[in-house]
């Protein structure tokens, strides 16, 4: 039901006005002054303020300004009362104040039982669309925390999706895509890019002495000495089951052979914990660059297949060793 605020001092007029605004289906409440006007508005927040203009201490000018500038009144249609149709410059004032409309003093039964309907109504549907609007403001809301959630959700996948999950390297799908990107740079730049690639020696043995477990223990750790070992912008994964690769750019031959020959150290040096047992492994390293290797055949394949042979040559001439390509003619 709508609640209908009628301010004037004098009593009659409120009277009449009660009356004939009973007739709707309204809520009335009155007011005889300007100050209990807006505490009347502030406390019941009414859906139409019907306001005398004239009144002693607060006019309904002042009433209306400062229901307008108060957050809690100021959506609140105010209809002004008023006998003074003839200033037109004060009704001005009135709408220019905010006030939604006027009716002039003696008023006409039907004409203000209209006009405060239609305030009603206005204030209304304003309500509702706050409320929609806010209700709107709350779905937002929640589908940007859907959205986020996603987002995190598929970031999360496609991590996954270029993890190796028992070592936590990179597959040897992430590396091939980024060995490519990396070529293709290297080429332009005229820089060189090396390849690791690193075989455990005998791991086999590891698996039938220790069982499978034991072989993906042996395979994490051997990881982390890897990660260890390689800077930011280099690229290492596990290639295979128990064979690595590394990317390493722009660094010269002596450097490459201190590099594998510290890794490969490192893995001989390093107690594999497993349970109470303490476990030993080697390692081969295959090496080979571009362009100091297959200048003629500048793909990433031929790279990748010099790496493998010398990998093969380390096997063949006893493991436990690095071999960079090319390889000493024999
Ligand atoms: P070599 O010195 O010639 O490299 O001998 P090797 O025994 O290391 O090589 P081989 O290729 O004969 O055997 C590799 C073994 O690695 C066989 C396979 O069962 C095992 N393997 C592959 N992936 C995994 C894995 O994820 N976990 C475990 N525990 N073993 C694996
Ligand atoms: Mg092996
Ligand atoms: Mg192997």
């Amino acid at each position: 039901m709508p609640k209908i605020l009628i301010v004037d001092d004098y009593e009659d007029n409120l009277y009449v006005a009660s009356l004939v605004l009973s007739r709707d289906n309204h809520e009335i409440i009155t007011a005889t002054s300007g100050r209990e006007a807006i505490k009347k508005a502030e406390t019941e927040l009414p859906d139409v303020v019907l306001l005398d203009i004239q009144m002693p201490e607060i006019d309904g000018f002042e009433v209306c300004k400062r229901l307008k500038s108060n957050e809690l009144t100021r959506k609140i249609p105010v209809v002004f009362l008023t006998a003074k149709y003839k200033d037109s410059e004060s009704l001005a004032k009135g709408l220019e104040l905010g006030a939604e409309d006027y009716i002039v003093k003696p008023f006409n039964n039907p004409e203000l039982r209209a006009r405060v309907n239609v305030m009603a109504r206005l204030k209304s549907q304003m309500d509702e669309l706050a409320s929609k609007n806010q209700e709107l403001a709350r779905l937002n809301e929640e589908l940007e925390g859907k959205n986020k959630a996603l987002l995190e959700a598929q970031n999360a996948l496609q991590e996954l999706a270029i993890t190796d999950p028992l070592t936590g390297l990179h597959n040897r799908r992430y590396f091939t895509e980024r060995l490519h990107e990396e070529f293709l740079l290297t080429q332009r730049e005229k820089h060189s890019i090396t390849l690791m690639i690193l075989d455990i020696d005998h791991f086999k043995r590891i698996n039938d002495t220790y069982g499978h477990q034991g072989g993906d223990q042996v395979l994490t750790e051997f990881a982390t000495i890897l990660k260890k070992n390689v800077r930011q912008h280099e690229i290492v994964a596990r290639y295979g089951g128990e064979e690595f690769i590394i990317a390493m750019f722009h660094i010269d031959d002596s450097a490459v052979r201190t590099i594998s020959e510290r890794i490969r150290v490192d893995v001989e040096q390093h107690v594999f914990e497993f349970g109470d047992q303490q476990l030993h492994v080697t390692c081969s390293i295959g090496v080979a660059s571009y362009p100091t290797v297959c200048q003629d055949d500048a793909s990433l394949d031929a790279l990748v297949r010099e790496a493998d042979t010398a990998l093969y040559h380390a096997k063949e001439t006893g493991r436990n060793r690095v071999v960079c390509a090319p390889l000493a003619s024999s």
